[in-house]
């Protein structure tokens, strides 16, 4: 077994990875530069913990292989179960989604309380030590080809395996460039989003959903707004905008937004609703990938995993899935015994191909706005695409359409479900062109 891994950044990717590490390692060590805070306080480290986190139904399902009492607690500390075509009134550009059972089952609560209760597992696990208020600030070579870090003040760690799990604002590729590594190429694509986000105490009304969801029309109009249910009995309402919008951060405008929705129904459920909190706003950096999988030159002993390789547009809910699903492979890798020959470089090169999905889901939905910076697709994906967004439209009409294009995006099927004999015959007698 070997002996010591170091996991920088204790966000949710970094608990996750250190989850995974525990099971193959003798000490696992987590570096965070915050101190932990309790209750739903949000730490300087996740400013996002503000906004809607939705946790896609194949993320749930790696929590739950993680963390099989998971779900009990958050059930208890008051998050919702949800599925995702039965418990969501979901207006979709060409109306509203059918209801029905779908078994495309998630939870939904603060990234808060999610975080925290996935640290409470972790704190379970003898063999993982967390050091909070540790501020990593550097690479040092050690060997060649082999890295250790430097913290704030001074001091030098080593690992036999470092996995930089610092999230979006990583400095891994210029500490990599300090100690003589090349840095590694980006990729950027921006549909310039942006998010204002309020909490609700709801009224007692008798509502036929959990969740509201009005989705945004390409590319007549970029406003999208939805109500999601958190601990407490509460609502996040999130409201956000693509290309050259601006969802308002003021009492009035917040509330104006959403009388230019595709639906009204979220302005009839907000009116008599009571705030809860401030109205916070985020403007999306875009998506962005460092291609680590290209290095000519890669470190023995150190990978990087969730947003510190891959930053998604936050809009289609994958960051969380996505770092599951790294130390996911992470896992798979180390149960195969992995570790000798190049594992760090084959890990890199097993993760880019794992982040294809949601990153090509993703971004090519948000090249359909003339407003988009970055690459266009390649005529396989278009075609992929415009293909999808025939299944969307027709999702009202049919609930095979409306299930399968759900599963691609939740993750838990293939797009070639999408592709689905009966669906192409929907979209046949239902003459869809666009
Ligand atoms: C506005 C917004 C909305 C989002 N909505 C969704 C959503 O609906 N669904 C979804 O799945 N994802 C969503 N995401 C993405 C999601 O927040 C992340 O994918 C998820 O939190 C995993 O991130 P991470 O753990 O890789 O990094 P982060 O959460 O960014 O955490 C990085 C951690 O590293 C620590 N750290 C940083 N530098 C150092 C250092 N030098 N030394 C020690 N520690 C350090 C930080 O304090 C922090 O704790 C959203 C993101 C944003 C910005």
């Amino acid at each position: 077994m070997p002996k010591k891994a170091i996991v920088i950044g204790g966000s949710i990717a970094g608990l996750l990875t250190a989850r995974v590490l525990s099971d193959f390692f003798e000490d696992v060590v987590l570096i965070e530069k915050d101190k932990y805070v309790e209750g739903g306080k949000i730490r300087n480290g996740t400013p996002q913990a503000h906004h809607i986190h939705v946790l896609l139904a194949k993320g749930r399902e790696i929590f739950q292989d993680f963390f099989p009492e998971l779900e009990k607690d958050l059930i208890k500390k008051g998050a919702n179960k949800i599925d995702f075509l039965n418990d969501i009134r979901y207006r979709l550009p060409s109306g509203w989604a059918p209801r029905f059972n779908s078994g495309i089952v998630t939870f939904a609560c603060t990234r808060t309380l999610l975080e925290n209760t996935i640290r409470h597992q972790i704190q379970k696990i003898p063999k993982i030590k967390i050091e909070q208020g540790e501020q990593i600030t550097s690479f040092v070579l050690e060997k060649p080809n082999k890295i250790s870090l430097k913290t704030k003040d001074g001091k030098e760690i080593h690992g036999d395996l470092i996995v930089d799990c610092t999230g979006r604002n990583t400095k891994s590729p210029s500490w990599l460039e300090d100690i003589g590594f090349p840095k590694p190429k980006e990729t950027k694509i921006n549909s310039f989003v942006r998010y204002s986000t309020r909490r609700y105490i709801p009224s007692q009304k008798d509502r036929k959903w959990k969740m509201l969801v009005i989705l945004n029309k390409p590319i007549s109009n970029p406003r999208l707004g939805g109500i999601y249910p958190i601990e407490g009995g509460k609502w996040l309402v999130g409201l956000y905008s693509i290309g050259n919008e601006y969802p308002p951060t003021d009492d009035d405008g917040f509330l104006e937004f959403t009388k230019h929705l595709e639906s009204m129904e979220l302005y009839d459920a907000l009116k008599d609703a009571v705030p809860d909190s401030k109205i916070h706003g985020y403007q999306v950096q875009g998506s962005r990938k460092y291609h680590y999988e290209e290095m000519p030159r890669w470190p023995e002993n150190f990978i990087v995993l969730g947003d510190a390789v891959a930053i998604f547009n936050p809009y289609y809910g994958q960051g969380i899935t996505s770092a599951a699903l790294g130390a996911e492979t992470l896992g798979d890798m180390l149960k195969n015994d992995e570790v000798k020959n190049d594992f760090t470089r084959k890990f890199q090169k097993r993760l880019s191909m794992t982040i294809s999905l949601p990153w090509t889901l993703g971004t090519s939905e948000d090249l359909r706005w003339p407003t988009t910076v970055g690459k266009r697709p390649n005529m396989i994906t278009r075609m992929v695409q415009n293909h999808a967004q025939k299944v969307l439209l027709i999702s009202p009409k049919s609930m095979l359409a409306a299930k399968s294009f759900q599963q691609m995006m939740h993750m838990i099927r293939s797009p070639a479900i999408i592709f689905h004999p009966l669906i192409l015959l929907h979209m046949i007698v239902n003459n869809v062109k666009k």
